[in-house]
């Protein structure tokens, strides 16, 4: 398997992570016989600092020429007086608009040993595996007209979908859950909108060609105490773009740090993986940051981009692994509990990748058997 990989490392704590998500595909692609290249590309600050852009034309001729695309994350306070479209946050919004993705995957998992990070109860969490399948570049945050008018104190946004956009969305969505726990739970208002009628009406048509998957609709206010009350009954949670963003984030809280959660938009050019924590100012260069976030996000190109799910699977597994064996980065070390220690960014991921490397030596060995 060959796979070109655009590393765009980006600022803050984003180097730091991403160091230790690449190590882990370096492990698998040596492990496995596999060649993986990385091109390294300058996002956000760093880019700023070298080039004056925050998306610099080779940075994107980079990505553009390559199968998928690793990014850690960008944020510098020393851009903050610059105008918005000169910052380092501009450079990630360009980038994810050339390469056009439209299906924004955001798995929420419960981590056993890490139930009490969640401010939710471990018997509500417990095997909580959802993954979010939001709708990107559609909805309220792109449709026209959108307008501030402040001569009339009066603003609009509109939100609009076209059966084609919901078409393809959901077939994302249901391809997934055929991989996984056949369910897919639809999320719209159709009790108010029309755009979510059409999403319905198209979602449910787009269910027919997939029998061995059920479909159950939400509407949005309900599912986000579902959500809470009830997680472990949810697959594949399909949305379109401001009930995604909302739900997702609501959902982190069941794996309980920001540093833990990876994300893939796929559809477009090129997919794009990035864990879903920003640079973190606060805590880059103390070693604080945790990497399991960029390492998972590492499982999804395994997953989307390489197509080899049992990698995908045993590095989650080495994650799942080496958090039941008592290590903890600061964000989910919770006060001195016997059995836990506080590992720096590098640890972990050390750790990260001795657990994978073991399962795969045992799986290759077996095989050899
Ligand atoms: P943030 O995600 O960077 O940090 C929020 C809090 O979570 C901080 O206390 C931070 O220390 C902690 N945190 C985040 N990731 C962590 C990790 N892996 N391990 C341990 N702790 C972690 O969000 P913010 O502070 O609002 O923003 C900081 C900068 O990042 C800003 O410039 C913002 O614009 C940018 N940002 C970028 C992205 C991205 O690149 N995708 C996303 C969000 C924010």
């Amino acid at each position: 398997m060959r796979l070109k990989i655009a590393v765009l490392a980006g600022d803050g704590i984003g180097p730091e992570v991403t160091r230790e998500a690449t190590n882990i595909l370096r492990a698998v692609a040596e492990l496995g016989g596999h060649e993986f290249t990385f091109v390294e590309g300058l996002l956000g600050g760093v880019a700023i600092t070298a080039t004056g852009s925050p998306l610099p034309t080779a940075t994107l001729d980079a990505a553009l020429d390559s199968d998928a695309v690793l990014l850690g994350a960008v944020g510098d306070n020393k851009f903050n007086a610059l105008p918005p479209d000169k910052r380092p946050e501009a450079g990630l919004l360009q980038i994810r608009q050339a390469l056009g993705g439209f299906a924004n995957l955001r798995p929420s998992i419960a981590y056993k040993a890490l139930s009490a990070s969640s401010p939710l109860r471990p018997e509500v969490t417990e095997n909580v595996d959802i993954l979010f399948v939001r709708e990107l570049l559609g909805g309220l945050y792109f449709g026209a007209p959108r307008e501030w008018n402040k001569e009339t104190n009066e603003a609009i946004n509109t939100m609009r979908y076209t059966r084609d956009e919901v078409v393809r969305v959901a077939r994302v969505a249901f391809e997934l859950a055929g991989k996984r726990r056949k369910k897919v739970t639809s999320v719209d208002k159709a009790n108010v909108l029309e755009v979510s009628q059409l999403w319905r009406a198209t979602v449910t048509e787009v269910a027919k060609d997939y029998p061995g998957v059920t479909l159950e609709h939400q509407l949005v206010d309900s599912m986000a105490m579902h959500i809470m009350n009830t997680p472990r009954n949810f697959d594949v949670v399909l949305t379109e773009n401001l009930f995604g963003d909302i739900l997702s984030d609501e959902a982190g809280v069941i794996t309980g740090s920001l540093g833990m959660l990876p994300s893939a938009t796929i559809g477009g050019a090129v997919n794009l993986y990035e864990p879903v924590h920003g640079s973190a100012p606060d805590i880059a260069g103390t070693g604080k940051a945790n990497p399991l976030g960029a390492i998972l996000t590492a499982a999804m190109v395994l997953r989307h981009s390489a197509n080899l799910e049992q990698d995908a699977r045993a590095v989650e597994q080495a994650v799942h692994q080496v958090l039941d064996a008592g290590y903890r980065t600061a964000d989910i070390a919770r006060g001195s509990q016997a059995g836990q220690q506080t590992v720096t960014t590098q640890e972990m991921g050390k750790r990260v990748h001795q657990a994978l490397t073991e399962s795969i030596d045992r799986r290759q060995s077996m095989h050899a058997v």
